[in-house]
């Protein structure tokens, strides 16, 4: 489903990734973990084309990622974002911000568009908050609106970067059990969390991330008792 082959990037002198090799199967749920500065949201930002990489091929279904244009758009349709930030729409309402892009870039009908909004609003539990504007939601009602809002999309795959570092304790479980319902319905799913909950209940794989290059990949339970690289046991070390 998104396959990386030989990826490099760089911020001038700074080797962000370090020649990443990462195949994804259709329903497959990876989770990303790694330090501060691993590059774990540059490969999140360089597989919907936030940014750009200097070498290597990024594949959606077997296609390049498209470069510029009306293929832009449809690709970041094609593979939802949700980020630590909530960034919704503030001067629009929930339904709205869920609405809005069905209507723009797979030119849904307003009524068609509004009926699967209000069904995914309420499966993420926000549905009597849709006349509301993101400010007067929690964190956790937030996160799930953009959930949603990406969900709206038809979206292929889903990136999830540090969905719930932003959030306090009490809501941290919320957004992450709509995740897991999300990976039992067999969507393709790639997570920078550090959420060992998640990965263990979720997760087929973890990928371990350090100076931009992937370290391990292995079995959530594997890496949780048993990590191979001295770097993911010091890493482990530091957050368990
Ligand atoms: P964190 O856990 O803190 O979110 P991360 O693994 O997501 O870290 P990235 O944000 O991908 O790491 O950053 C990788 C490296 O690239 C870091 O050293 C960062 O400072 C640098 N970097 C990120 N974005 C830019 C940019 N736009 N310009 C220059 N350097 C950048
Ligand atoms: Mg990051």
């Amino acid at each position: 489903m998104v396959r990386l082959a030989g990826v490099q990037k760089h911020y001038g002198n700074l080797h962000v990734l370090k020649d990443i090799d990462l195949d994804v199967a259709r329903g497959e749920v990876v989770v990303v973990i790694g330090p501060s500065g691993a590059g774990k949201s540059t490969l999140c930002r360089a597989i919907n084309r936030l940014e750009t990489i200097d070498e290597g091929e990024i594949l959606l279904d077997g296609q390049p990622l498209p470069q510029e244009g009306k293929g832009l758009a449809r690709l970041r349709a094609d593979v939802g974002m949700v980020f630590q930030s909530f960034n919704l729409f503030a001067h629009k309402t929930v339904l709205e911000n869920v609405t809005l892009g069905p209507i723009k870039v797979r030119k849904k009908s307003k009524a068609e568009a509004e009926a699967r909004a209000k069904e995914l609003l309420e499966r993420v539990g926000v549905a009597h908050q849709a006349a509301k504007y993101p400010a007067q939601l929690s964190g956790g009602q937030q996160q799930r609106v953009a959930i949603a809002r990406a969900l709206a999309m038809d979206p292929k795959v889903m990136l999830f970067d540090e969905p719930t570092s932003a959030l306090d304790p009490e809501m941290i479980k919320e957004v992450l059990d709509v995740m897991v319902d999300l990976a039992e319905r067999g969507m393709t799913m790639i997570v920078v969390t550090h959420e060992m909950g998640f990965a263990r209940t979720a997760a087929n794989r973890v990928v371990f991330m350090a100076d931009g290059a992937i370290v391990e990949t292995t079995n959530p339970e594997k890496f949780f008792t048993n990590p191979e690289s001295d770097r993911a046991k010091d890493f482990l070390g530091k957050i368990l």
